[in-house]
Parts: C-alpha cells; sequence; structure tokens
C-alpha cells in the first residue's frame, strides 16, 4: 500500500487537508500550532481501479518559531528516518511500519509565495530519489480572484513546478488534488535523467 508523505510548515493546514481529502474525521488537527510531532499514518480506502488504498503520513511540520529547537529537531530526525525507509513494495496491505514514502506532497501556504524555508524543503524533497513529489498550495480560500492568480505565479516560478491551489475549509481543489495523487502514486517515480551521451572530442 503506497505512503504519501504530507511535508510543510507547522500551522499550515496539512491535517484539515487531510481531514478534507478523505471527508472524515480521521485526521487529528493540532489545536496549538506545532504540536504534531510524531509521525500520523492514515490508512484511506479509495476503491480507484488504478489506486485502491493508501496511507497518508502525516509529518511534524518545520519552522515553527514557538517551537523552537525541539520541534526543528523533531522534523529533521522524524522526517529523515521516514525518507530513509524504502517504500513499500506492491503486495499485500501491511501495517505500513517499517516502510518509507512512495511519494510526497509539499503543502505551502497560498499568501506567503516563495518562503525560504518551503524552497528549501522543496530542494530537499526533490533529491529524495525515487520519490514521486508535487507541490499544494494550501488556504487558497484566503485569497481574492486576482491575488491568487498572483500568488501562484509567485509559487511556480520559484519552485518551478505546477502548484495545486486547494481550500480545506471549502473544498475548492480537492478534486483535482485526488486526480494528482492518483497520478503521482501509479506513475513510476521521476526517473533520474539518463547520462548525457560523451560527446567525442572533435
Ligand atoms: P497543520 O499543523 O499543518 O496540521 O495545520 P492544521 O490542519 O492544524 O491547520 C492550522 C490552522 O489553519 C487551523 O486553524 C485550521 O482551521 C486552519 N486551516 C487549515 N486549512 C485551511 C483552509 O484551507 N482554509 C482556511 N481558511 N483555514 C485553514
Amino acid at each position: 500500500m503506497p505512503q504519501l508523505a504530507l511535508v510543510g510548515r507547522s500551522n499550515v493546514g496539512k491535517s484539515s487537508l487531510i481531514n478534507a481529502l478523505t471527508r472524515a474525521r480521521v485526521a487529528r488537527t493540532a489545536a496549538a500550532a506545532g504540536k504534531t510531532r510524531e509521525l500520523n499514518l492514515y490508512a484511506v480506502e479509495l476503491g480507484h481501479r488504478s489506486l485502491r488504498s493508501l496511507y497518508f503520513v502525516d509529518l511534524p511540520g518545520y519552522g515553527y518559531a514557538r517551537g523552537g529547537h525541539a520541534s526543528a529537531e523533531a522534523f529533521a530526525g522524524l522526517t529523515s528516518m521516514y525518507f530513509g525507509r524504502p517504500a513499500p513494495s506492491s503486495g499485500p496491505p501491511g501495517d505500513g511500519g517499517g516502510y518509507g514514502p512512495t511519494g510526497a506532497l509539499l503543502i505551502v501556504d497560498a499568501r506567503h509565495p516563495g518562503l525560504p524555508q518551503d524552497l528549501n524543503a522543496w530542494a530537499w524533497l526533490s533529491q529524495q530519489q525515487p520519490l514521486a513529489v508535487a507541490v499544494v498550495a494550501a488556504k487558497i480560500d484566503k485569497l481574492s480572484r486576482a491575488e491568487r492568480m498572483r500568488a501562484l505565479r509567485v509559487w511556480e516560478t520559484s519552485l518551478n513546478v505546477p502548484v495545486t491551489p486547494v481550500s480545506a475549509a471549502t473544498g475548492e481543489g480537492l478534486e483535482s488534488l485526488w486526480t494528482r495523487i492518483i497520478e503521482l502514486l501509479t506513475s513510476s517515480p521521476h526517473p533520474s535523467p539518463p547520462p548525457s551521451p560523451r560527446q567525442p572530442p572533435s
């Protein structure tokens, strides 16, 4: 059963997004920001013909000032440990224990394009091979139409990838995100570029 990791700053809306995507209150939403320090797995039955089920993996958020040093360590320690594990092979569903991610979503706040912490997280994530990765701009409901266009453009330019806008509050963009998730987890992970052919000296 594939595991899809959600990575993002504390309070960016990861748990709310998991709730909204699954339409059940499966994910714990933290009342105080920066509270989720453990790695939480949520099993979701999709019943889709190419993806029957998956785990959402909610990782500790990074970069929340009030969480301080302990929070930064929880992120770095758990995250690197988790990303260091092998992805589950296709086989009978297990409990997911001991396995690492098949794919990852970087969740960013639509309102704050180009935050250095998010750019760093993206640089790190996109180097984790083999891993299918995508970016989601959360809380899009907080922006006006004109602001959305501008913010998404800045996000896409600074990360150099398409960004899927969503709102856990209004449900906007969730269908497109599910489509993206199914694509991510069913396509082969982005392959390493083929070695460039050696040009014989001329
Ligand atoms: P996490 O720390 O990343 O898991 O963040 P939470 O899911 O706990 O959300 C943090 C805060 O942002 C909560 O007060 C949520 O109600 C709020 N929030 C989350 N998603 C949205 C959204 O799409 N729109 C709006 N307006 N608020 C949101």
